[in-house]
């Protein structure tokens, strides 16, 4: 049994997003259904909707960084009741067998998680559908519980950009004492900014964007250097423990491996469509380390979800009607973001 959802999701590459309608199923015994309040813009919606990684079905929905509220619960659910907040983000299932579901990593599941958006759907055939809709089933295992004191527009975005700047910092354990780099000042790096700061580090925002100095200050970076001024970037050169790359298209990530010292690390999470090319030198000497990270697994989303609501840190965000999603994704290609996208929702009843 399904019901329909409004939603809205591009039919092609190339097309602009536009209302469609799509089918949920009811919510089995471990599922619960979530009316959709609040759904963040992430930069990877966009280079999914545009096949930039090579590998979208069609028609696209996207969306994972979703709150809401529980509407329906199936009858072995434990977590939640009808009418609590709730939270997804990027992952809606994985294997649960495999080592790293078993040790709370499902974003490595052996073979790979089940997406919110462009993953095979288990339940219905065809596949998943994101959040850029009125509603959305998910097994309770892999649904988040929302704090009570977070602004909820603001908290959809941790759900994405959030843990994915707090899971490599926690892994390579950034803490007082060290000095830290953030590459790229947008969702994810002004939370990777929030983050440091918060974990006691010493921080450095490195940005292309001359206009965004004063918030990278603002936002808790201790230096700012405009990045497009080689003469100010080489001024780090081999000073930092931890460099963490959020940036979403080409650039030279020679530039930053080089300001890394003796045993540094480099985490890349931005995702560009491209390879980026790494010159030997700038890992041999001195024993740097290249690395990635991928969003983070359920239990740790739901430590990053209580550390912000400990600390009181949320997304800045601004706040659209999804009749804007357009405009908002050319913005965000332009880097013309303040400095995430939300959609509220409740627009979308009126499409
Ligand atoms: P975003 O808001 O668009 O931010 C990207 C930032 O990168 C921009 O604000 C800009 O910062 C910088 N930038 C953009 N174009 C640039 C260029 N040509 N050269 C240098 N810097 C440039 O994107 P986001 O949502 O934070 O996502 C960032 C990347 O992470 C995307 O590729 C996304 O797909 C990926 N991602 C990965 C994961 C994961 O699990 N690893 C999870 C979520 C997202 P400045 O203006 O400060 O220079
Ligand atoms: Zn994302
Ligand atoms: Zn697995």
């Amino acid at each position: 049994m399904t019901t329909p959802a409004k939603a809205f999701g591009s039919s092609a590459a190339t097309s602009a997003l536009a209302p469609m309608g799509i089918l949920r199923r009811d919510p089995k015994e471990k599922d619960i259904e979530i009316e959709i309040l609040y759904c963040g813009v992430c930069h990877s919606d966009i280079h999914q909707a545009r096949n930039e990684w090579h590998n979208t079905v069609y028609p696209c929905v996207p969306g994972h960084e979703i709150v809401g509220r529980v509407t329906k619960v199936g009858s072995q659910v434990t977590k939640f009741k009808v009418g609590d907040l709730s939270a997804v983000g990027c992952m809606v299932d994985s294997c649960r067998t495999c080592p790293s579901c078993k040790s709370g990593l499902e974003q490595y599941c052996d073979s790979w998680p089940t997406f919110t958006y462009n993953s095979a759907d288990k339940h219905l055939g065809g596949h998943t559908f994101g959040g850029y809709s009125t509603h959305i089933v998910v097994d309770e295992s892999y649904v988040l519980r929302v704090p009570k004191n977070l602004d909820l527009a603001a908290t959809a975005p941790l759900l994405c950009a959030g843990i994915t700047t707090y899971s490599p910092m926690r892994h390579w354990k950034v803490g007082p004492g060290q000095k830290v780099g953030i590459v790229g000042l947008g969702g994810l790096g002004h939370m990777g900014v929030k983050f440091a700061k918060a974990f006691g580090a010493h921080v450095v925002l490195f940005t292309t964007s001359p206009s965004k100095v004063a918030d990278g200050l603002r936002l808790g970076a201790h230096e700012v250097v405009v990045s497009t001024n080689q003469e100010e970037v080489m001024k780090h050169y081999r000073s930092f423990d931890f460099i963490l790359d959020c940036v979403s298209a080409q650039h030279d990530v020679n530039l930053y491996l080089n300001l890394l010292k003796l045993d540094g690390t480099m985490t890349l999470v931005g995702a560009p469509e491209h390879p980026l090319p790494v010159a030997a030198f700038s890992l041999l000497m001195p024993r740097r380390k290249f690395t990635g990270s991928g969003i983070g697994g359920i239990a740790e989303t739901q430590e990053m979800l209580d550390f912000c609501a400990q600390h009181n840190i949320v997304c800045d965000i601004e706040l659209i009607p999804m009749q804007k999603i357009n405009e908002a994704w050319e913005r965000l290609i332009k880097q013309d973001v303040r400095y995430r996208f939300v959609i509220d929702m409740a627009s979308l009843k009126s499409v």
